[in-house]
C-alpha cells in the first residue's frame, strides 16, 4: 500500500497539518524521509529544492550542524524538566535584547499557543472582549482568530471553520489589510469593546502583502485613541526579516509580539512578549492563567538558541536579501518571456507569487488574481525538482543554504517550467 493510502487510512486526509494536503494544488501530498541545506529527500527517492522550508523556521536551512548537535547533546540529557533551566533564561534575554519593544517572554509550543495568549492577556489586561483583525491574515487556527483567515482557510468563506461557535466569531471584527478608512470605522464603532488589534505586520499568509508606509502607525494611532492594545504578530516575520522584528524596522512599535517557527529553529515552540508592565500580568505574577507541560523544552529551546547564535554571528540578513531579490526578477523575467502578468513582490528572505498586473494590497487582491497557473507552476517545477509551497497563498523562504549555486540551479527549473506553461 502506498503511504499516501496508509496516511488516508489513520490520519485525517494524511495530514497533519491542512495545508500539507495539496487541496490547492492537486496531486498526492509528498512523503519526506530527510533533508539536507536546500535540499528535502522524499520517500520516492525525489531530491528538492526546497522553498516551503518547514513553512519559515529553517533560516539556515535544513539539519544544520549547530542545531543537530544543539539538539543532540541537549537531548541526551533529558528531553523535559517542567523545571526553569539556564537555557530558557537564555534565549529570553536573547529575544529580550533583540526585539525592540520586549522586555520579558512566556515561551509556548506553538504560534497558534502564543496569539492565544496575547489574545487572553489583552482581554484581561483591558476587560474588554473584541479583537479586531485583518482578512487573509492568520494568527493560528485559534477560535476567536479564525474568521476571514489566511494560510491553510484562505479562501475558504467567512468564520473559516466550522465549529467556531457565533459566539466567539461575534467578538472578531475584521477589517481589509491596508485599509486606513475601514479601521477608523470600526473603531470608532468597536472602539469601547476592542481589547486588541491584531496583526501581521507584514500580510504574509495571503502571499505576501507589505504595509503600506504608515499603515502600521495608523493601527497604533488608532490602539492609543480606543485604549485597545496592540499586538505584531511576528511569528513569521520575527528573526527572519532581521535580528529582532518588523518593529526594529518600522516606525510603529506594538505592545505584544508573538514569535515562534525561526526562535525554535525548527522544533515546536512560540513566545508571546512585550514590557514587563504587561508580561506581569501573566499568573503566577498576575490574573491572567497561562501554562505548559512542556513549555521551554530544553529540545526546542537548545535548537532554538543555536539557531539565534549563528543568526546573531553571522547576520545573513543583506546577503540573502539580496539574493531573494535576484532570484525574484529572475522568475519575473522568466515570466514576462512569456507575456505572462506576474508579481512576485519580495520582503528580506520572503517571496510569493500572484499572477496579477499588480501586487496586491488587501485580500480582496489576492483573491482576484489567477489561480490556475500557480497550480501549473507548481507541479511544472516539483517535476522539474524544486518544491514551493503548495498554495498560492503561502510565502515562499530562502535561507541560507541556498547560495548561489542553488537558486541558479533552481532558476534553470523556473526557466523550464515557465517555458512549458
Ligand atoms: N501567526 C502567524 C503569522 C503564522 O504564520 C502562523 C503559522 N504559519 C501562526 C501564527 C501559527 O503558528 P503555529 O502553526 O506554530 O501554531
Amino acid at each position: 500500500m502506498s503511504l499516501t493510502s496508509r496516511a488516508n487510512a489513520v490520519i485525517p486526509g494524511g495530514v497533519n497539518s491542512p495545508v500539507r494536503a495539496f487541496k490547492s494544488v492537486g496531486g498526492n501530498p509528498l512523503h519526506a524521509v530527510s533533508a539536507e541545506g536546500a535540499i528535502l529527500k522524499t520517500a520516492d527517492g525525489r531530491e528538492l529544492i526546497d522553498f516551503c522550508l518547514s513553512f519559515g523556521p529553517l533560516m539556515l536551512g535544513h539539519a544544520h550542524p549547530d542545531i543537530v548537535s544543539a539538539v543532540q547533546t541537549v537531548a541526551a540529557k533529558g528531553t523535559s524538566f517542567a523545571v526553569t533551566t539556564e537555557a530558557e533564561i537564555e534565549i529570553a534575554e536573547l529575544i529580550a535584547d533583540a526585539v525592540e519593544t520586549v522586555e520579558k517572554v512566556r515561551l509556548v509550543n506553538s504560534g497558534t499557543e502564543a496569539v492565544m495568549t496575547a489574545v487572553r492577556l489583552a482581554r484581561g489586561i483591558t476587560g474588554r472582549s473584541k479583537v479586531l483583525k485583518f482578512s487573509g491574515c492568520y494568527h493560528g487556527h485559534l477560535d476567536s482568530l479564525l474568521v476571514s483567515a489566511g494560510s491553510g482557510v484562505a479562501g475558504i468563506a467567512s468564520a473559516s471553520s466550522a465549529g467556531v461557535t457565533p459566539a466567539s466569531a461575534a467578538q472578531t471584527v475584521v477589517a481589509p489589510y491596508n485599509d486606513f478608512d475601514a479601521v477608523t470605522a470600526l473603531v470608532d464603532e468597536f472602539g469601547d469593546e476592542l481589547a486588541l488589534i491584531a496583526c501581521e505586520p507584514i500580510a504574509a499568509n495571503m502571499g505576501l502583502v507589505p504595509p503600506d508606509p504608515k499603515f502600521l502607525l495608523h493601527l497604533r494611532e488608532q490602539a492609543d485613541r480606543c485604549g485597545a492594545l496592540l499586538l505584531f504578530d511576528e511569528v513569521i516575520t520575527g528573526f527572519r526579516v532581521t535580528f529582532g522584528g518588523w518593529q526594529n524596522l518600522c516606525c510603529a512599535k506594538p505592545d505584544l509580539t508573538c514569535l515562534g517557527k525561526i526562535i525554535g529553529g525548527g522544533l515546536p515552540i512560540g513566545a508571546v512578549g512585550g514590557p514587563a508592565a504587561l508580561m506581569d500580568r501573566l499568573a503566577p505574577e498576575g490574573d491572567v492563567y497561562q501554562a505548559g507541560t512542556l513549555s521551554g523544552n530544553p529540545v526546542s529551546v537548545a535548537a532554538g538558541l543555536a539557531n539565534l547564535r549563528r543568526l546573531k554571528a553571522d547576520n545573513p540578513y543583506p546577503a540573502l536579501a539580496a539574493e531573494t531579490e535576484r532570484f525574484a526578477a529572475a522568475v519575473k523575467g522568466f515570466a514576462a518571456a512569456k507575456g505572462i502578468d506576474l508579481q512576485v513582490p519580495t520582503e528580506a528572505s520572503l517571496f510569493s507569487m500572484f499572477f496579477n498586473p499588480e501586487a496586491p494590497r488587501n485580500f480582496d487582491d489576492v483573491k482576484a488574481s489567477k489561480p490556475k497557473p500557480f497550480v501549473k507552476l507548481f507541479h511544472a517545477l516539483l517535476e522539474r525538482g524544486v518544491y514551493l509551497a503548495p498554495s498560492p497563498f503561502e510565502c515562499g523562504f530562502l535561507s541560507t543554504a541556498h547560495t548561489p549555486e542553488v537558486v541558479d540551479k533552481s532558476l534553470e527549473a523556473f526557466e523550464a517550467a515557465f517555458a512549458s506553461l
